[in-house]
């Protein structure tokens, strides 16, 4: 469907409840569209709203077709275009009954309006202008987000992110298309208008700024979903007790703040604000036997899927060849390690010692010493310490794809300047390249693209 048709269609006037379903002290249940003003007006009991400037509140009660007060409530008006949506916005807060929920929303509903679809309000937003598709994407990044991190990076896109950046280098490239498409109207003439080097020069450009947007996702979707940690090693070295230590002082930590419930957090720890997912506990906690053939390759496939290992090793029980031999084993796997030598509360510090070249933390599960250090180390290895609130960071895997597609046209484009392709093929790379690009921000590509030319040139055609 064309953005258009999907702007011609959203124009009648929607309500939702904004606030989680069920009971609380207040409810948000938001109208937008042109009648929003009015079809609230229509049962609210006060002021006149249609008479009251934007931004303001006023109370009263709703009242039903019988003259039945459902509630009394605050009404907040948002006149279009200074809204959300950029139409008539009116929330309302109720008292957070969920008969009373209902009977005002089926009111509104008697009185023309409809039910708002999941996400429907942010996609007003965007086909009004009001932002661009990624920042709209972004607005459900925002609300999922639950963590420093996660919020940060969502809050970066929700601002604009990397879009604006992407919509200048598109503006260029969108200016060579035009010209580009110019020199086919002049074909029999043999004219370039589109100056090659400068194309080149341009698509090079763009090229950096993608390859360094798409890197960027690696620590974007880190940061956005957590970093997966596996705790390897033998059973008996003390893995469960590591992790229990881990979670329950985070637990701890949650379970002080009034409300929330401990179900919330499912293996998964909070350093800094990054969250770092322990994946396949129920592994750990069935003990598997890294020796057995079999053991061995569910330990190996549990480890590859982890962008962080933490090998943990019981100087008791394995004696230092056999530590070395297995630290040599999880150096062939490629993936950032912490080594933790166990138990040091059994070992004297010369026996400790010996293990120093391996470079490990010694740590005692049990009596919970030398957590903090692998907290600390933990933070250090995937190094999203360094990384700045200003960072732009790529979090959202359908942008990635849009981008990596954007480089592969353009490397078509580059290609087409350096063995010379005639100019619709070479157009017709750069419109497949703009559309890719075009697809993180929604824009439409043969609209401006037309735009472009007539803005520039009166051709008279
Ligand atoms: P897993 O099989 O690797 O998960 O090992 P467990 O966490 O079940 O621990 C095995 C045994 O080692 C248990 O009896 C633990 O109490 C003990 N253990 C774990 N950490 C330490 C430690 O730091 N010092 C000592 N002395 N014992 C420990």
């Amino acid at each position: 469907m064309s953005l258009e048709s999907l702007q011609a269609e959203n124009t009648d006037t929607i309500v939702a409840l904004a606030t989680p379903s069920g009971s609380g002290a207040i409810a948000v249940i938001r109208l937008s569209g042109p009648n929003a003003l009015t079809i609230v007006n229509s049962v609210f009991k006060g002021k006149d709203l249609r008479q009251q400037a934007s931004h303001t509140i006023h109370f009263g009660t709703i009242r039903d077709e019988g003259d039945k007060i459902i509630d009394e409530v605050l009404v907040s008006l948002f006149i279009a275009p200074h809204s959300y949506t950029k139409e008539h916005v009116v929330e309302i807060s109720t008292h957070g009954s969920k008969y009373i929920i209902e009977s005002i929303i089926k009111l509104f509903i008697r009185k023309g309006a409809r039910a708002a679809k999941a996400g429907e309000f942010t996609l007003r937003a965007f086909l009004n202008g009001s932002m661009d598709l990624s920042q709209a994407e972004a607005v459900a990044d925002v609300i999922a987000s639950n963590s420093a991190a996660s919020h940060q990076v969502a809050m970066q896109q929700m601002r604009g992110g990397f879009s604006n950046e992407l919509k200048q280098l598109r503006e260029q490239l969108i200016h060579f298309a035009s010209m580009i498409e110019l020199e086919l109207d002049f074909s029999e003439e043999d004219v370039e208008f589109a100056n090659r080097l400068q194309l080149r020069d341009l698509v090079l450009q763009i090229n950096k700024v993608l390859h360094r947007l798409i890197v960027s996702f690696e620590q974007g979707n880190v940061l956005k979903n957590g970093v997966p940690v596996v705790i390897a090693g033998k059973p008996n070295v003390g893995k469960s007790t590591l992790l229990n230590a881990l979670l329950n002082e985070e637990r701890a930590i949650v379970s002080e703040i009034a409300g929330t419930t401990r179900d919330t957090i499912e293996d998964e720890i909070n350093i800094q604000g990054i969250t770092f997912r322990f994946i396949d506990t129920a592994g750990i906690r069935d003990t598997f036997d890294i020796i057995e053939a079999k053991g061995v390759e569910r330990t190996r496939q549990k480890m590859l899927q982890a962008r962080l290992i933490i090998y943990m090793v019981d100087p008791v029980q394995d004696a230092f060849d056999e530590v070395a031999i297995q630290v040599a084993d999880i150096i062939t796997l490629q993936i950032p390690f912490v080594l933790l030598i166990n138990k040091k509360d059994l070992l004297t510090a010369t026996q400790l010692e010996q293990y120093q070249p391996f470079n490990p933390i010694f740590i005692s599960a049990k009596n919970e010493e030398g957590v903090e250090e692998l907290k600390e180390e933990l933070l250090n290895q995937v190094s999203l310490k360094d990384i700045s609130v200003d960072d732009v960071l790529v979090t959202n895997i359908r942008h990635v794809e849009a981008l990596q597609n954007t480089q592969a046209s353009l490397d078509k484009v580059l290609n087409g300047i350096d063995n010379p392709i005639t100019s619709d093929f070479l157009a017709l790379d750069i419109r497949q390249a703009l559309h890719h690009l075009g697809t993180i921000t929604g824009q439409v590509s043969t609209d401006d693209l037309l735009d472009n030319i007539f803005s520039k040139f009166c051709i008279g055609k």
